[in-house]
């Protein structure tokens, strides 16, 4: 039987340290705080914005809501973020992707200040991660390497495979496996014989937004298995790129969907957020 990794407990652990320290700031007389800025009203980006106000909250971050019309404009939403950034009383910025089509979204990434870039999605803080530079890490491949870490996995000289090269996703987390000592092959929609590649992990970390694509006979006896990949099946069950009813009798550890990787993006965001206070 796999052992069990429980994002949602790590999760938690990782928010009442956060809960701490915040609490300590505070007796110092600072406040940090996050402002997150959500154009439009798409169903799926209020959720996820109302659980960052709701994590925010329990850690005794302040959090600051711009919640503006679809129809703002580009540079509307650039004079927002000019503000935050020149505010020294806001100490991250948030903007709740995607942003409607008429905004160039790569403009307003790159808008935002590297020292307030909470999501690590600024080509400064990539940069800085590719040459081991200190900078903000996107918070999903962040939440995966201490999920392995809390979890007592290895990563030190292991076979790491990551299937999927998004820029918040799959790029980092390669880099972060690297920066751990793994040995990281990264695997995308043109690597041949994929089996063959997972097959070799010792950790695999499966990002590849395609539901339960991948099952026992991607996986080698033993391995560590992290599913990022997040979607509702025809049941409307949730449920991830991992199969696993097929997977989990093989591999030596695993995370579930939900309960997995899904609640650490969160509490990493509010990790940036305090080391975005400290600076
Ligand atoms: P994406 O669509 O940007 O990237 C998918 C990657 O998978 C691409 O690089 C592509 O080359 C690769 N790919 C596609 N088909 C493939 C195939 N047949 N074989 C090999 N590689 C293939 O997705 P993303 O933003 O990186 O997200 C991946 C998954 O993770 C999605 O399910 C998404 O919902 C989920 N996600 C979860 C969280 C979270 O907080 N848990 C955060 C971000 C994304």
């Amino acid at each position: 039987m796999a052992q069990i990794i429980d994002g949602k407990l790590i999760s938690q652990q990782i928010k009442d340290e956060l809960k701490e320290k915040v609490a300590e700031l505070k007796e110092e007389g600072k406040e940090i705080c996050l402002a997150v800025i959500q154009v439009g009203n798409d169903p799926a980006s209020t959720v996820y914005v109302g659980n960052k106000k709701k994590a925010c909250e329990y850690i005794g971050i302040k959090s600051l809501a711009y919640e503006v019309p679809e129809e703002t404009t580009e540079a509307e939403l650039l004079d927002i973020i000019d503000k935050l950034n020149k505010d020294d009383n806001v100490h991250g910025i948030l903007v709740q992707l995607p942003v409607p089509k008429h905004i160039n979204e790569e403009k307003i990434i790159n808008a935002i200040s590297p020292s307030k870039d909470v999501d690590g999605f600024h080509p400064a803080s990539v940069g800085a991660l590719s040459i081991g530079q200190k900078g903000f890490v996107s918070c999903t491949p962040a939440g995966v390497i201490q999920l392995l870490k809390r979890s007592n996995i290895e990563i030190s000289g292991k076979e790491c495979v990551v299937i999927g090269r998004s820029n918040i996703v799959g790029k980092p987390m390669g880099m972060l496996l690297l920066r751990e000592n793994g040995t990281v092959t990264i695997c995308h929609s043109r690597t041949k014989d994929l089996k063959e590649v997972c097959k070799r992990a010792d950790i695999l970390v499966v990002a590849i937004g395609k539901p339960r694509m991948i099952d026992a006979s991607y996986v080698k006896e033993g391995a560590t298995v992290i599913d990022v990949g997040i979607h509702r099946d025809e049941n409307n069950k949730l449920c991830g790129d991992v199969d696993y009813a097929s997977v989990e009798p093989v591999a030596g550890a695993i995370t579930p969907v939900p309960g997995g990787v899904g609640p650490m993006t969160i509490a990493m965001l509010m990790n940036n957020c305090v080391e975005a206070g400290l600076n």
